[in-house]
């Protein structure tokens, strides 16, 4: 219900609380230049995005719900957050300041993914708001997601403070049970680091020995070199409680190294009766130094916003001083680390868009230089392209062989029926060649199917061997192997239509029944000799079954059938035809003219192609290459930042 109160306050016209020059935090007035070029330095690490890799000097605030620990944060950065009682932070916000040499007020928040940058300081509360209900659901949930709002403005200085959810013990609506665990492991994971500045906010009216807050901080920062505690609320202690305050302000009752401040915030009145932020200062001032018990604690530097300011800064630059060292080192040993993590993922594009243009023709020239040596040779490595294709060949070449058999049946068997049908008186010969001639083209036109799966087998053990040389060479690159892999199928698509042409011109060929004569001469004359030996070699029982000519022999010598040997001595000048042209072919065509074609083409996509695209990389591998490389970056950056300042 403080909530919705404070909703309503949100919509009034807040002008005469937050206007131009009223946005000054108590920073703004005590900023000591000396201290600005090592806020600074953080300020440039945090810029370049090192408090992605090492905690950078920060600082949290925690406390109670309630302690007032926006009010503090909204006091010292000028910057009106939402505020009230009841849970208000609900997710870890970051303010980020950053002073503007000059220009105007701006302000961007960021959450997961989400951002919005806006002119108005007035428009922060509600922004915040939206964000938390973003991210934590509208009730009364928490949520550990960052909400980052950054401001520049020439009244601000370079700072980041973290506000937290407040703690509580007692779940309440619909909070979870475990709802006070939750936001103390939350807080706990700003606190643990070394780097933050823990701010603990306990209000005056509660008793400090029992507040969660500071034991949380004790716990983390034992000596309490980075622990300041802040007393909020001293206009609501109950009368006769001033001495006890007093002794807690002056570290009599629980000593911690950094001390102690007392503040006074703006209160609900403050705001409901739109007092500026300014102006809450200036009467806090008065505040303590009309109030009775605690105007010598303002002479002590142990009160106001101002003097928290003041000493926060200061505290703020000695940690960082103090944390320098270690924040080198710690910059050194991600270094090596990075350096290392980067050897183990390969060379990858390079991040500037101009310098992939050239790198895509390195690697187009790498994978054209391989499918060259495919091409040229038939090995890669330790594979052999030949290895696959020539049981191929041989599987062509034995059918080949194996129809000969067929053929010389299909040519006795048409002796036969014209010896049945025509012969007449003449002896035993046989001189149609018109028959023949028949039996030849009808037995050729059989073999245009086996020699087209030839081809077919053969393109796919060609293409498969192109794509592995493409998924090899561009393994990243999902897009690239994409173009290169169709690329190779479109060219052995039409490399395998013009074999499969040829090879049916081939066939067309052998149907016309033609040879040299000598070529036909010469095969008499040395299945003469053959038949001779092959003989005397059966005779011996010697002879190789293996071998082509004296299985060949005798299969087409046979002299004890009646089919004239030289109709079937020429169709062994067909076989040795296409036993040899239709593999050479195929080795021309599909293999030598397609890598010839696909490494003119990689040429050309270097050309005119969208580099950037083609050199996307999808895979966790690019990146995490692309991660370690911004991190290199930023932590060789990092380092320069530091030894120029040292
Ligand atoms: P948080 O939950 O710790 O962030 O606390 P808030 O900053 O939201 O403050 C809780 C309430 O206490 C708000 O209504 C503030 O206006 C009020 N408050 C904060 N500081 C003071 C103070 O010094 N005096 C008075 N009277 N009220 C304060
Ligand atoms: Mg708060």
């Amino acid at each position: 219900m403080d909530e919705e109160k404070n909703s309503d306050y949100d919509s009034q016209s807040e002008e005469s609380l937050f206007s131009d020059s009223q946005t000054h935090g108590a920073f703004h007035s005590h900023f000591i230049e000396s201290v600005r070029p090592l806020i600074e330095l953080i300020d440039s690490l945090r810029l370049i995005g090192l408090d992605e890799d090492i905690g950078l000097p920060s600082i949290a605030v925690v406390g109670d719900q309630s302690s007032g620990k926006s009010s503090v944060l909204e006091a010292l950065s000028g910057v009106a957050l939402p505020r009230g009682s009841g849970i208000v932070t609900r997710c870890p916000l970051e303010l980020k300041l950053q002073k503007l040499k000059k220009g105007p007020w701006s302000g961007t928040i960021s959450y997961s993914g989400h951002s919005e940058t806006f002119k108005d300081p007035l428009k922060v509360d509600k922004l915040v708001r939206e964000a938390q209900n973003e991210l934590a659901g509208n009730t009364v949930g928490i949520c550990d997601e960052l909400i980052t709002l950054e401001i520049s403005s020439p009244d601000v200085c370079d700072l980041t403070l973290i506000d937290l959810p407040g703690i509580t013990r007692v779940p309440v609506q619909d909070q979870p049970d475990d709802i006070g665990d939750q936001i103390k492991t939350l807080i706990l994971k700003y606190i643990d680091k070394s780097e933050t500045i823990i701010l603990v906010v306990v209000p005056c009216n509660v008793d400090i020995a029992t507040t969660e807050a500071l034991r949380m901080a004790q716990n983390v920062d034992p000596e309490g070199v980075r622990t300041l505690a802040i007393l909020t609320k001293p206009d609501l202690i109950d009368r006769g409680a001033e001495i006890d305050v007093l002794n807690i302000v002056q570290g009599k009752v629980i000593p911690l190294s950094k001390g102690y401040i007392i503040v006074r915030c703006r209160g609900q009145s403050d705001i409901n009766n739109r007092i500026p932020i300014n102006k809450a200062m200036e009467a806090e001032l008065i505040f303590f130094r009309n109030h009775h018990y605690f105007s010598s604690l303002l002479d002590d530097g142990n009160a106001s916003i101002q003097c928290l300011a003041e000493k926060l800064t200061k505290e703020l630059c000695d940690h960082i001083k103090k944390s320098l060292p270690s924040l080198t080192e710690q910059i050194q040993t991600r270094l090596l680390s990075v350096q290392r993590d980067l050897k183990n993922y390969e060379q990858g594009p390079p991040l500037e868009e101009e310098m992939m243009g050239s790198f895509l023709s390195e690697i187009v020239l790498e994978f054209s230089d391989q499918i060259n040596e495919v091409s040229r040779t038939g090995h890669l490595k330790d594979k052999n392209i030949y290895v696959h294709l020539r049981p191929i060949f041989k599987k062509w070449d034995i059918y080949l062989r194996s129809t000969e058999e067929s053929f010389k049946a299909e040519v006795t068997e048409m002796i036969d029926k014209y010896n049945e049908m025509h012969r007449g008186r003449e002896l035993l010969t046989f001189s149609e060649f018109c028959e023949f001639e028949c039996v030849i083209q009808n037995h050729v036109a059989a073999l245009q199917e086996p020699a087209m799966t030839t081809l077919k087998d053969v393109r796919e053990i060609i293409q498969n061997e192109f794509r592995d040389v493409c998924s090899l060479s561009f393994e990243q690159y999902p897009p690239l192997r994409y173009v290169v892999s169709n690329m190779i199928n479109d060219i052995q698509t039409k490399q395998e239509a013009k074999a499969e042409k040829r090879i049916k011109e081939f066939i067309n060929m052998e149907k016309l029944v033609f040879t040299q004569d000598k070529v036909l001469q010469q095969k008499f004359n040395d299945s003469e000799i053959l038949q001779k030996t092959g003989i005397e070699t059966s005779d011996k029982n010697s002879y190789d079954d293996d071998t082509i000519f004296n299985s060949k022999g005798c299969a087409l010598l046979d002299s004890r059938n009646l089919v004239p040997d030289k109709l079937l001595l020429y169709y062994e000048i067909v076989y040795q035809r296409l036993t040899d042209y239709v593999p050479m072919l195929l080795i021309l065509l599909m293999l030598k003219d397609a890598a010839k074609t696909l490494r003119h083409q990689m040429l050309e996509l270097r050309n005119g192609a969208d580099v950037v695209k083609l050199l996307s990389e999808d895979s966790e591998r690019g990146r995490i290459r692309a991660d370690l490389k911004q991190r290199l970056e930023r932590l060789t950056q990092a380092q320069e930042l530091i030894s120029n300042r040292l």
